[in-house]
């Protein structure tokens, strides 16, 4: 099973991915997650997406691209995996549509998690104030004003997306406003995993 998570920040993409990841037996491929690592690891390409993550913004397409397309060659990868956070422009969905194919693997279904954009920022307000309580890293990109621009760039690049799946006929939507429980519910649903 091969499915992407699409979603504004905040919309439950990454519980949800764990979700069906443990339901599925399948890898959970964030590429945020995965960005972080680079960041903490001080690779190469976590110096340089350091800045432009803590600001919000997208890193560069070429980026994201190549680090995706060599994480689904992974052996953990061959039964499936749970794309979250990727593709985030038209341009990244093309490239995985050419990754695809190259792979010879097809998608099951594109999930979009339709969320009111007002909740949003109530939830990044609670995920940061149970991290602190839990003792944990409140991510850098976790504060008011990179909110706002991950919200924009969501909305200016993130949000067609949900059109271009539409006509590839690959797009289902889903109630994320509804609790935790009834949006995986909803999900086991549209994969038929019930
Ligand atoms: P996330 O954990 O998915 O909210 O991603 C955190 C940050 O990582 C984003 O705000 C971007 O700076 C960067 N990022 C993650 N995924 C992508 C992507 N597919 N394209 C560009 N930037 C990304």
């Amino acid at each position: 099973m091969r499915v992407i998570f699409l979603g504004p920040p905040g919309a439950g993409k990454g519980t949800q991915a764990k979700r069906i990841m443990d339901a599925c037996a399948i890898p959970q491929l964030s590429t945020g997650d995965m960005l972080r690592s680079a960041v903490a690891a001080k690779t190469a390409v976590g110096v340089r997406a350091k800045e432009v993550m803590d600001s919000g913004a997208l890193v560069s397409d070429d980026i994201v691209n190549q680090i995706v397309s060599d994480r689904i060659d992974m052996d953990d990868c061959k039964s499936g995996f749970i794309l979250d956070g990727f593709p985030r422009t038209v341009p990244q969905a093309e490239a995985l549509t050419n990754i695809l194919r190259e792979k010879g693997l097809d998608l099951t279904a594109v999930i979009e998690l339709r969320v009111d954009e007002d909740a949003l920022v109530e939830r990044m307000r609670s995920r940061v104030a149970e991290t602190i309580a839990n003792g944990g890293v409140v991510r850098s990109d976790d504060n008011p004003e990179a909110f706002r621009t991950r919200l924009h760039e969501y909305r200016e690049k993130t949000a067609p997306l949900s059109e271009y799946y539409a006509k590839t006929g690959e797009l289902k939507t889903v109630d994320g406003m509804a609790d935790m429980d009834a949006v995986t519910a909803s999900i086991r649903k549209v994969l038929r995993l019930d």
